[in-house]
């Protein structure tokens, strides 16, 4: 797959992209004054919630179209870009037909094969930036093959949000972050630009700041917080919300590590684990040498090979010498266990020979 980027004409190419706005829109005013707040901290992309999925039928299931009509205010009165969920193909004829800029599909429709179809469908011939958030149960296989369904519609900007995953007794986390798999599927798409969702991670307002840190430093390109004028009076969500003011202080005091520079110095210290793994190779093969050595002995004096009170000594003393260099007993064991095992299996061959 070959990409296209996903930044909209004016937004510069600046880690972090921020998509910022409140979970849902709830009225015309709360949109434009969230909408207003944010821009005057200089949030470029705004999102709100239109259609909300819920998990019981009962609660607040957006407001609809009507809402669309306030995102194309905030568009004009603010100049921001607008982001909205899909999860129907009437969603997307809407949300194009309203001036929608990026369409995202939530967790728990990118779970769902005919949902995305249907939404690939919708989208065919399109040309819109579309952000695919994880799927709520941790597959990254069924993540893939949703992103394969929206590019084989022939979608380019295509981006991922990572907003964790659901677990049946979750506490401290709202979803589980299990940061290895977006990880993994930077190494299968390197191209894709990650965005991390800290507000449905950490369901608390308190974790959006420590996990957007912990994206950065996984060199994510973005994030995606909920923000709303009021995050109290919120209809959804309203415990992992901040205001717009909170918003910017989070952001001033990330700390974006500079990834050109980091790579530089990553190679230079892998280059050296490199030649630190030749010479213990090395010292290895001298080692299992001399242990040939005193196999060819114990045959000329009909010796045993395994002496385990020898086995015993070498065992405890590295143990001690290891652990005084400040690596733990169990590795120490293991790491000299597994050279004995191999240094037993070569004297016996040879003693048999
Ligand atoms: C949302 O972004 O408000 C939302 C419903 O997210 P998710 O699909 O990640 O639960
Ligand atoms: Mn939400």
């Amino acid at each position: 797959m070959k990409f296209e980027s996903i930044l909209l004409p004016g937004i510069d190419n600046k880690r972090p992209l921020v998509i910022s706005g409140p979970c849902s829109a709830e009225s015309e005013e709360q949109v434009l004054k969230t909408a207003h707040q944010l821009a005057a901290n200089g949030v470029r992309i705004f999102r709100a919630g239109i259609w909300k999925p819920r998990t019981k039928p009962g609660g607040f299931e957006g407001v609809g179209v009507i809402g669309l009509p306030w995102m194309k205010r905030v568009k004009e009165e603010t100049g921001m870009y607008t982001a909205v969920e899909v999860a129907t193909e009437r969603h997307v004829f809407e949300a194009l037909k309203h001036g929608i800029d990026m369409l995202w599909i939530g967790a728990r429709t990118s779970a769902n094969p005919f949902a995305m179809q249907e939404i690939a469908d919708a989208l065919s011939g399109i040309d819109i930036p579309v952000l695919i958030k994880n799927p709520v149960n941790p597959d990254l296989e069924l993540w893939i093959g949703g992103i394969e369904r929206i590019y084989n519609a022939g979608i380019r900007r295509i981006g991922v949000i990572h907003r964790g995953f659901s677990t049946y007794d979750n506490k401290l986390y709202r979803n589980l972050p299990a940061w290895h798999i977006p990880i993994e599927l930077r190494r299968r798409l390197p191209e894709l630009p990650i965005i991390c969702d800290p507000s449905h991670i950490g369901g608390k307002r308190e974790l959006i700041e420590p996990l957007s840190q912990q994206a950065m430093d996984l060199g994510f390109d973005g994030l995606i917080i909920e923000s709303h004028c009021c995050p109290d009076c919120a209809w959804s969500d309203k415990d992992q919300q901040v205001t717009p003011d909170t918003l910017k202080e989070i952001l001033e005091k990330l700390v974006i590590r500079n990834t050109i520079q980091s790579t530089e110095n990553l190679c230079s210290l892998r280059r050296q684990i490199d030649e630190l793994d030749e010479e213990l190779l090395q010292l290895l093969c001298k080692r299992m040498r001399v242990s040939s050595e005193i196999a060819q002995y114990k045959k000329e004096n009909n010796m045993p090979v395994l002496q385990t009170n020898r086995y015993d000594e070498i065992l405890s003393k590295r143990v001690a010498q290891g652990t005084d260099m400040d690596m733990s007993e169990d590795f120490i064991k293991t790491v000299f266990e597994a050279i004995h095992e191999e240094s037993v299996r070569k004297q016996i061959e040879l003693i048999n020979r």
